[in-house]
């Protein structure tokens, strides 16, 4: 995969930190004297509507929604046209998370999860994204359209949270320091009609980009099962990095979803000192790409036994599951017979 966030932005102009919190955006910003490229993500109304679309447990909405600031933070750097997927298959009770994006910014997203394995690690208290997730895989494809080679990087899930398969990867697999956060809450308001909640999502990446490849060399996050007595071998990490890498740790999970903070502010608050460049924003909006038409044809594509057996009560229904959008059509409408 091409690096997400190499892609420098030199044709926009840099601008004052806006004091308007503005929502469903990504941020993109360059910190030149420390090397340091990245950007954050601000969800509202698009992952409220994900995830509302759906009925699932809360921990799992959570987690869906960190998947989908991990995606729409990798997706929206890449120049393409076409799709970025992010989708985990693991052993754990949410055994699969998808999130689509489409360039240059539509979202939507789903989860498959085991009902009883869910409750009952909730019930237990461990329904963080770690213990949901178990053991498996995360993979990243872009696909530009069916006459394009796909692309696909996969990295492990071992117990970890997504934070942790994102660093992964790139230590592995793209060879830059990186650290990415993310955080989800759900934001509760008392109103006249009740009390109402609405989610909330927010991530910010930081990349370390020397110019000299050897500059970019990290510590291994763990020394592993080295044999006794041999030497671990020791990187000295470029001080840039340990310095963009501590503002980062420094961020709260309330900062990265407060609507009354915006993006740039943000920004600025972690990097003023170093100096750092912030650039335009691209937005995005929660959009399924289903269709009455395309449910159509994909029923007309199955086996005449498969439609046969999906009339139920005179008719076939079919729920979207990214979007939980309904069809229903007459048998007769795509060549299946009732019983
Ligand atoms: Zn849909």
């Amino acid at each position: 995969m091409t690096d997400p966030a190499a892609s420098p932005h030199i044709e926009i102009p840099s601008r004052a930190p806006s004091a308007t919190p503005t929502d469903d955006i990504v941020t993109p910003f360059e910190v030149a004297t420390l090397d340091l490229r990245g950007r954050v993500v601000r969800l509202g109304a698009a992952v409220d509507r994900i995830l509302n679309a759906h009925a699932y447990p809360q921990p799992v909405a959570k987690l869906l929604g960190e998947a989908v600031v991990l995606t729409v933070m990798l997706g929206s750097a890449l120049k393409i046209d076409g799709r970025f997927i992010l989708q985990t298959q693991t052993d754990g009770p949410v055994r699969m998370l998808v999130v689509d994006f489409t360039a240059p910014g539509k979202v939507r997203a789903c989860a498959r999860f085991y009902k009883d394995r869910v409750a009952a690690a909730i019930a237990d208290g461990k329904a963080d994204a770690g213990a949901l997730l178990g053991k498996g895989h995360l993979a990243m494809t872009i696909d530009q359209g069916p006459d394009m080679s796909r692309y696909q990087g996969l990295v492990g899930l071992d117990g970890g949270s997504l934070e942790d398969a994102a660093h992964e990867y790139f230590h592995r697999s793209e060879q830059i320091p990186t650290r990415v956060r993310l955080a989800v809450a759900e934001e509760f308001r008392a109103g006249q009609r009740g009390a109402s909640h609405r989610w909330r999502a927010g991530g910010i990446l930081l990349q370390f980009l020397p110019k000299a490849p050897e500059r970019a060399r990290v510590a291994d996050l763990d020394p592993g099962d080295a044999p006794e007595g041999t030497t671990p071998h020791v990187v000295v990490e470029d001080e840039a990095w340990v310095e963009g890498r501590a503002l980062v740790s420094t961020v709260e999970d309330v900062e990265l979803i407060d609507p009354e903070l915006s993006s740039e502010r943000l920004i600025y608050r972690l990097f003023h000192e170093p100096g750092v460049r912030v650039f335009r924003g691209s937005e995005l909006r929660a959009e399924c790409s289903c269709s009455r038409e395309n449910v159509e044809a994909m029923l007309k594509s199955f086996s005449q036994d498969d439609r046969d057996h999906m009339v139920e009560n005179g008719k076939i229904s079919v729920t979207c599951e990214f979007c939980s959008a309904n069809y229903v059509f007459a048998p007769e409408d795509v060549g299946a017979e009732a019983d």
